[in-house]
C-alpha cells in the first residue's frame, strides 16, 4: 500500500514536475484541456483493474455488474448531449475511432475524401503513412488560397470525380465552421457516407455554439479531451442502422478489453458537459480566439508580417500565418514557450517551409477558458503574444505578465 511517491520516487516527480509545469505556464495547445478533479478521480480509480470485453448486458467476463453500470451511463449521456441514436464510448482514442468506423463501413480499397493533413484534416483523414491512407485510397480536397475556407465546389468536384464511399468532415485545424448540410447534399449526390470528425468542436457542439453534424451524417466521431474537457479518449455517434457494424468494428474488431475507468471519467466529462458552467466556459473559450484574432490582426501585427488564416475565427483556436515574419513557426512556438506560453507550430496551406519548421503556429483557447480566463485575461494574454512575436519585445516583462496570469487563476487548488 506503498504511495508512488514511496514505491517509484522517480516516476512522482516527473508527474510532480509537469503538475507545476500546468500551473505556472499559460497552456494555448488547441487541443489540450483541463479535465475536472471529478474525472481524474474516475480515470485514477480501481475500474483500471477490470476486464469487460463485449458490451453493457452482454460480457464475456464475470462481475460487470459495476461497470456496465458506469458504460450504459457513459452511452447514455453521450446520445442525450448529442441527441444521437447510437453511441460507442469504448474506442481508446480518436484515431482507433475513426478507424473503427472505417473498418465497420469501408473495404480495402474504397475511396475515402478528407480534408488535406496540410490545410488542417486529421492523419486518420486519408494521409499517406496513416492506415487510412495505406489500407484505402485517399483523396483529399483543400481550404481556398483566397480566404482558407473549404473550398465545397472542390469537394463537390472531387466527389463526382472519384465517386467516394465516405465523404469526411472534420479538421484538426481549421478556424471556421463547416457547413454540415453541404457535406451532407454532395454525399448524397454521389451516394457516399457522411462522417463528420468533430474531435475539435465537440465542445462547442455540446453547447449550441457549433452546429450539431449528428442530423446531418451518417457518423460522428470524437475525442474526449479536446474542447469536450474529459479524459484522453475517444467516442463514436452513429444513426441505429450502423450501430451493431461499429460495436462490432470496436470489439472484437480493433481492440479487447475497454478501458472502464476511462469510460467511467467520460461519463463524467458528459454529464459536466451538459450543463451551465461548461456552456459558459465554451462561450469564454470562443470569445478568447476572438479576441485573440482580433489583437493579431491589428496594424503592429501586420507590420511584424503577422496575420491569422481567414482572417478571424469562429471556433476556439487561432492560426497564426508567419508566411511574411521574420520569425518561422518553430522560432514563434520557442519564442512563447520563452515567456512560458506553450503552442504549437503548424503548416499554413501552401506553406513554403517544412513540415519541421512550418511558417504557423495553432493558438487554442480551451485550457485557459478552464482555468477561469474572462475577456479581459484573453485580452491581456492576446496582447502579451503580440508583443512576443514583434522583433524588439521585453522578454522579461513578458514573462513576468504571464506568470501574474497564471497565479491569478490558480490550477488544481486540490491537488497537492
Ligand atoms: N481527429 C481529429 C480531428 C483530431 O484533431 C485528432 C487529434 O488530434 C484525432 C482525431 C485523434 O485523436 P487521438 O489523438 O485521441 O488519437
Amino acid at each position: 500500500n506503498q504511495t508512488l511517491a514511496e514505491l517509484d520516487p522517480e516516476v512522482a516527480v516527473a508527474v510532480d514536475a509537469e503538475l507545476a509545469r500546468q500551473r505556472d505556464t499559460l497552456e494555448m495547445i488547441a487541443s489540450e484541456n483541463f479535465a475536472p478533479q471529478a474525472v481524474l478521480e474516475a480515470q485514477g480509480s480501481v475500474l483500471t483493474n477490470k476486464y469487460a470485453e463485449g458490451y453493457p448486458g452482454r460480457r464475456y467476463y464475470g462481475g460487470c455488474e459495476h461497470v456496465d453500470v458506469v458504460e450504459q451511463l457513459a452511452i447514455d449521456r453521450a446520445k442525450a448531449l448529442f441527441g444521437a441514436e447510437h453511441a460507442n464510448v469504448q474506442p481508446h482514442s480518436g484515431a482507433q475511432a475513426n478507424t473503427a468506423v472505417y473498418f465497420a463501413l469501408l473495404k480495402p480499397g474504397d475511396t475515402i475524401l478528407g480534408l488535406d493533413l496540410a490545410h488542417g484534416g486529421h492523419l486518420t483523414h486519408g494521409m499517406r503513412i496513416n492506415y487510412s491512407g495505406k489500407i484505402l485510397n485517399a483523396v483529399a480536397y483543400h481550404v481556398r488560397d483566397s480566404d482558407g475556407t473549404v473550398d465545397y465546389d472542390e469537394v463537390e468536384a472531387l466527389a463526382k470525380e472519384h465517386q467516394p464511399k465516405m465523404i469526411i468532415a472534420g479538421w484538426s485545424a481549421y478556424p471556421r465552421q463547416l457547413d454540415f448540410a453541404r457535406f451532407r447534399a454532395i454525399a448524397d449526390e454521389v451516394g457516399a457516407l457522411l462522417m463528420v470528425d468533430m474531435a475539435h468542436f465537440a465542445g462547442l457542439v455540446a453547447a449550441g455554439l457549433h452546429p450539431n453534424p449528428v442530423p446531418f451524417a451518417d457518423v460522428v466521431t470524437t475525442t474526449t479531451h479536446k474542447t469536450l474537457g474529459g479524459p484522453r479518449g475517444g467516442l463514436i455517434l452513429a444513426k441505429e442502422e450502423f450501430g451493431k457494424k461499429i460495436n462490432s468494428a470496436v470489439f472484437p474488431g480493433m481492440q479487447g478489453g475497454p478501458l472502464e475507468h476511462v469510460i467511467a471519467a467520460k461519463a463524467v466529462a458528459l454529464k459536466v458537459a451538459a450543463g451551465e458552467e461548461f456552456a459558459d466556459r465554451q462561450r469564454r473559450t470562443v470569445a478568447g480566439a476572438r479576441i485573440l484574432a482580433e489583437r493579431l490582426t491589428r496594424p503592429d501585427a501586420v507590420a511584424a508580417g503577422v496575420s491569422v488564416l481567414s482572417g478571424g475565427t469562429d471556433v476556439h483556436l487561432v492560426l497564426v500565418d508567419l508566411r511574411e515574419s521574420e520569425l518561422d513557426g518553430q522560432q514563434a512556438e520557442d519564442r512563447l514557450h520563452g515567456i512560458g506560453i506553450t503552442v504549437n507550430r503548424n503548416a499554413v496551406p501552401n506553406d513554403p517551409r517544412p513540415p519541421m519548421v512550418t511558417s504557423g503556429l495553432r493558438i487554442g483557447t480551451p485550457a485557459l477558458a478552464t482555468r477561469g480566463f474572462d475577456e479581459a485575461d484573453f485580452t491581456e494574454v492576446a496582447d502579451i503574444i503580440a508583443a512576443a512575436l514583434q522583433p524588439e519585445h521585453d522578454a522579461a516583462a513578458l514573462r513576468d505578465r504571464v506568470a501574474a496570469l497564471a497565479r491569478k487563476h490558480p490550477l488544481y487548488p486540490g491537488l497537492r
